[in-house]
């Protein structure tokens, strides 16, 4: 039976998927590091009127969106499952909101799991690897994280 080209296209693929993947990768360093020397817009190539950043205006802002539409599925994603309002006080309001180590010693779970800091690296990672519970995890506000953190234990509770 003939084949079409992308039924071929599409088989090649799924027998090199890491070729491919890697094939890629490649390409897209090396637009990357070619448009940044010749001081076009990594994104669209245009040349960018502002040679300190690497992007033009227009990729800027559409970067900027993405991320914070990224940043914000993570977020609603990672309250989703583990509390939508602070363990301690209640406060639901997202912006104030943080996961907790219910049991202390996020620090050190952060680095066995090689993570460099904190915050989204760490969201990220949660979510990739389905919303872990163990060491136990909860929603907790920046005021009462931070003075469990400080005091042991959050002076709602003391
Ligand atoms: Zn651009
Ligand atoms: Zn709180
Ligand atoms: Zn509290």
């Amino acid at each position: 039976m003939p084949q079409s080209r992308s039924e071929v296209m599409r088989r090649y693929r799924q027998n090199h998927q890491e070729k491919c993947r890697e094939d890629a990768r490649h390409r897209a360093n090396y637009t990357y590091a070619t448009r940044r020397q010749d001081g076009l817009c990594s994104m669209c190539g245009t040349n960018r009127a502002d040679k300190a950043s690497i992007k033009c205006g227009p990729c800027r802002d559409i970067y900027r969106q993405y991320h914070k539409a990224y940043r914000e599925k993570l977020m609603d994603q990672i309250f989703e499952h583990y509390g939508r309002s602070c363990a301690c006080c209640g406060e639901a309001n997202q912006g104030f909101l943080t996961v907790d180590h219910a049991n202390g010693g996020g620090s050190e779970d952060r680095r066995s799991l090689n993570i460099n800091g904190s915050g989204h690296n760490w969201y990220a990672k949660l979510r990739m690897n389905g919303f872990p519970n163990d060491p136990p995890l909860q929603t907790m506000c920046f005021n009462c994280n931070f003075a469990k953190w400080r005091f042991g234990i959050c002076p709602h509770k003391a």
